[in-house]
């Protein structure tokens, strides 16, 4: 079977996953000064840029403290360490996430457990929340935290994950690596739970030139706990080392192109918005379109729809591409069925949602600089290769 190119009469410009150059052509040249700036001045680690950087992250997301750090996966490793996180420990990630969320419960030596996705939202489902707690301590596990992912940019239910985890006397890491800058019932994620982390990998929808990442708190002393860590443990002085710690630190080059970013990034987050509802709008008789919660943002970190089951998923993707669309598929395969975490343990036997999500989800382009012809296109692309 081969497609049927879609019966738009316009020229549309090459379509990208996720175009990176749009928004670089449109603040080259702040981006150039910032980081003649950082030349200029030569403070290469830790530099004016990360304070004023982790200033303008607070006032973001309305967090008392911004620690900015090497990347999204050391952010989270790093609140683990903060907790003093270990041997014989439970942490409940979601299994639909990307493997990160749970790597690093791996490195402290504590077991994840993982947690099935609520079918609707995709997000960790506080129904098999409790069933993994209730398993965790059947194995003799203590269960210390709860680390959700606002995955796809779309916040958790924090309503029904909140009182769970204080039932439990657990506490919440948010890992926002997607969903930074996005809102939960009108406030910004960064202050719920005792820490929120995200990633500024250059895909995601606030990411830098490298890798870098940031956590965001309220806690004064895990604030203080975790700049210890991100620079090996330091105490008082530089050969004061009171903790094992780590070399996290941001690069002063990547929060000045950060900062430029971070200037256009709530008018990005709308743009997204207005995407996913032209997406939404035009093909919810097509395929199952992603659902937002009441009074809450998502970042459209991706834009994900599920394929009616009789559908060969490969097939439409191979389709989309013949028609110059790249899609994507996230996640192709939940964590606890990969060979790394095949061992952890999971909340029930099967995690039927998001086994059967893997089998039917698919990513369409979505980065703010689609273009109404792009948007369009793509529209009329599934529908034709659907049909
Ligand atoms: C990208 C991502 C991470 C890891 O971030 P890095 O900066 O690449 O280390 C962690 N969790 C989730 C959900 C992610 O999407």
């Amino acid at each position: 079977m081969t497609a049927a190119q879609p019966s738009t009469s316009f020229q549309v410009d090459p379509i990208e996953f996720i175009d990176l150059k749009a928004q670089q052509k449109r603040i080259r040249h702040k981006i150039d000064a910032r980081i003649q700036t950082v030349l200029n001045h030569g403070a290469y680690i830790m530099g004016p840029e990360v304070a004023e950087l982790e200033h303008a992250l607070s006032r973001f997301c309305g967090a008392q403290h911004t620690i900015s750090c090497s990347n999204g996966t050391d952010a989270l490793g790093m609140v683990l360490m903060a907790q003093n996180v270990g041997v014989g420990d439970a942490v409940f990630v979601p299994s639909f996430t990307f493997a990160a969320t749970a790597e690093v419960v791996a490195w402290e030596g504590a077991t994840p457990v993982f947690i099935d996705s609520d079918p609707m939202t995709f997000n960790m489902c506080p129904k098999s929340l409790r069933q993994g707690i209730a398993r965790a301590m059947e194995l003799g596990l203590t269960p210390k935290a709860v680390i959700s992912v606002d995955l796809f940019g779309l916040p958790a239910d924090y309503d029904a994950l909140l009182p769970v985890c204080e039932e439990y006397n657990l506490w919440l890491l948010d890992d926002a690596a997607q969903g930074f800058g996005a809102k939960y019932k009108g406030r910004s994620l960064g202050t719920f739970g005792l820490a929120t982390t995200t990633s500024f990998f250059p895909a995601k929808p606030l990411g830098c030139y490298g890798d870098g990442g940031a956590i965001f708190t309220d806690c004064d002393d895990l604030a203080q706990r975790l700049k210890s860590i991100r620079v090996h443990g330091q105490g008082d002085d530089k050969y004061d080392n009171k903790r094992i710690g780590i070399n996290g630190r941001f690069d002063t080059l990547q929060a000045a192109v950060l900062l430029e970013k971070l200037a256009i990034f709530q008018e990005e987050i709308e743009a997204r918005n207005r995407i996913a509802k032209t997406y939404n709008d035009a093909l919810s008789a097509y395929v199952t379109v992603p659902v937002i919660l009441d009074d809450c943002v998502s970042t459209w970190a991706q834009y994900t729809v599920v394929l009616p089951k009789h559908v060969k998923r490969d097939q439409v993707m191979s389709d989309l591409k013949q028609m110059g669309i790249p899609t994507a598929v996230y996640y192709p395969r939940p964590l606890h069925q990969q060979g790394a975490y095949a061992e952890y343990p999971t909340a029930s036997q099967h995690l039927p949602v998001c086994e059967e999500l893997s089998q039917h989800v698919l990513s369409l382009p979505m980065h703010p600089y689609v273009t109404a012809e792009q948007q369009e296109y793509i529209i009329q692309g599934v529908r034709s290769a659907l049909s």
